[in-house]
């Protein structure tokens, strides 16, 4: 096999300096770069256009930020860092005092010299992203301030994904999708989209694919959702997938498993760890974590796995400027794509995977006598925060520590309840009390988002 770490180096550098978000420039860029791997086609969904529970926003543009002090000298420049702005800042100008601007500042003071990522995606704010050094620095200074954030939204703007289609033998598909949405990060995901276009590369170059492969680079979340709802017929006959995200830190390799376990691809995963010898850690399937949400949402249903190395939420550098190309090499995002490749290789070999019931279906049957609920929303996530179920700002949150949170059990139920199984089998499978079960489905049924199928 090729090892592509030169090219992809030269890649990693080019690339990482890019402002990327849900929509803009920058991932228009990012895709046209990466035709130059493999022939990817851009695709434009218009701003506007409802997709599911969703729509998708107007483009942002962002063409520069800072933050002044009364000498004129820059404190915050976005032309050192485009991590700096929180992404999809509304624009902002003029003087402000310290207390004006400080609700505004996000940082970590636990890693001090890092800058962390924000989003407001879908609540009109702005903010500056800084290191804790530079936040102490602004508050010695004690203002007042020049703030300028230089952005615009464009409503008759899009949003742009990568798509390629590779015909196998068979009609049968494979999903290898994959997200470009992040600044300047470089393990999450610049790793994980990169080698998704190797990835693309290597299956062209073979003369004869049993299998069909669609290969996608979407915007996290809303690129994934909107590509669902565009290709509902295609994405509901898809056979399994990989979410290719986080491959290329020092750390160790790790798979997070598809919703089912049983599933063959997880089971494919396995092989390929034990057949190259490589130490990896298994992460069972949560409600959380990248596209795989989407795709195994009820109306879809598509067994997907990933492959990491240093898996997101795991490392302590995740969603900060300190994941950048001194953390991820081109030697270990190349170690990784070789056993991506190797789990294609097996795919190959395995296409009789229709007729026997997958052990989710077979446990879905079972049946007694508890109230049954249906989600009104069966594909891809309802938009949470537009129910007033999530937070606003993105970026920031991690699942919660302890077992389950009223966040994990809401996600759960929506997962789940699919109209034939009942809540006491939903709870018992949880390992939550019915009564607490009950009450999450029944505040989710006041707000329109699940139904009583059954009432006991
Ligand atoms: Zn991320």
């Amino acid at each position: 096999m090729t090892d592509y770490s030169k090219e992809i180096d030269r890649y990693l550098q080019r690339l990482f300096p890019i402002c990327r978000s849900i929509t803009g420039e920058g991932n228009r860029e990012t895709l046209r770069i990466l035709q130059e791997i493999a022939p990817l086609k851009i695709k434009e969904f218009p701003s506007g256009t409802q997709v599911f529970d969703w729509v998708i926003p107007s483009e942002w543009e962002i063409r520069g930020a800072y933050i002044q002090n009364r000498r004129k000298e820059l404190l915050i420049d976005f032309q050192e860092s485009n991590m700096h702005v929180m992404s999809y800042s509304q624009p902002v100008r003029g003087k402000m005092t310290l207390e004006e601007l400080k609700p505004h500042l996000y940082y970590r003071e636990d890693l001090p010299d890092a800058i962390p990522y924000r989003t407001s995606y879908y609540k009109k704010d702005w903010g500056f992203c800084l290191s804790f050094i530079q936040y102490k620095k602004i508050q010695e200074d004690g203002g007042p301030f020049e703030v300028l954030i230089d952005s615009s939204f464009k409503a008759n703007g899009s949003l742009s994904i990568g798509e390629l289609i590779i015909k196998g033998k068979h009609k049968k598909e494979n999903l290898i999708s994959t997200y470009f949405c992040h600044p300047s990060l470089a393990n999450d995901n610049l790793s994980g989209f990169l080698l998704t276009a190797f990835l693309a590369k290597e299956l062209l170059a073979r003369k004869e694919l049993n299998n069909s492969y669609r290969i996608i680079f979407v915007p996290e979340t809303i690129g994934a959702i909107s590509y669902c709802a565009m290709n509902k017929g295609a994405m509901q006959s898809i056979d399994t997938g990989l979410v290719v995200t986080c491959v290329g830190g020092p750390g160790k390799w790790g798979t997070k498993q598809s919703f089912d376990p049983k599933h063959h691809i997880n089971k494919l995963i396995q092989e390929v760890f034990i057949e190259k010898g490589v130490d990896y850690i298994t992460y069972p399937f949560d409600i959380h974590g990248s596209d795989e949400r989407q795709y195994s949402s009820q109306g879809f249903r598509i067994n997907v796995a990933t492959i990491c190395k240093d898996k997101y939420y795991e490392y302590p550098f995740y969603h900060t400027s300190l994941d950048n190309l001194d953390f991820v090499k081109s030697e270990q995002i190349n170690q990784t794509l070789m056993l991506y490749l190797g789990v294609i290789e097996k795919l190959e070999q395995h296409s009789d995977s229709h007729g026997l019931l997958s052990s989710y279906e077979i446990e879905s049957e079972t049946l007694n006598s508890s109230p049954v609920y249906r989600n009104l929303y069966p594909n891809c996530e309802v938009m949470l925060s537009k129910h007033g179920l999530y937070s606003d700002t993105g970026g920031g949150m991690l699942p919660s520590e302890n077992e389950q949170g009223e966040l994990d059990i809401i996600l759960l139920l929506l997962f789940h309840c699919d109209g034939k199984r009942s809540i006491s089998s939903i709870s018992r499978k949880l390992k939550i009390s019915l009564d607490e079960a009950i009450a999450v489905a029944d505040m989710l049924k006041d707000r329109g988002i699940l139904e009583r199928v059954k009432n006991v």
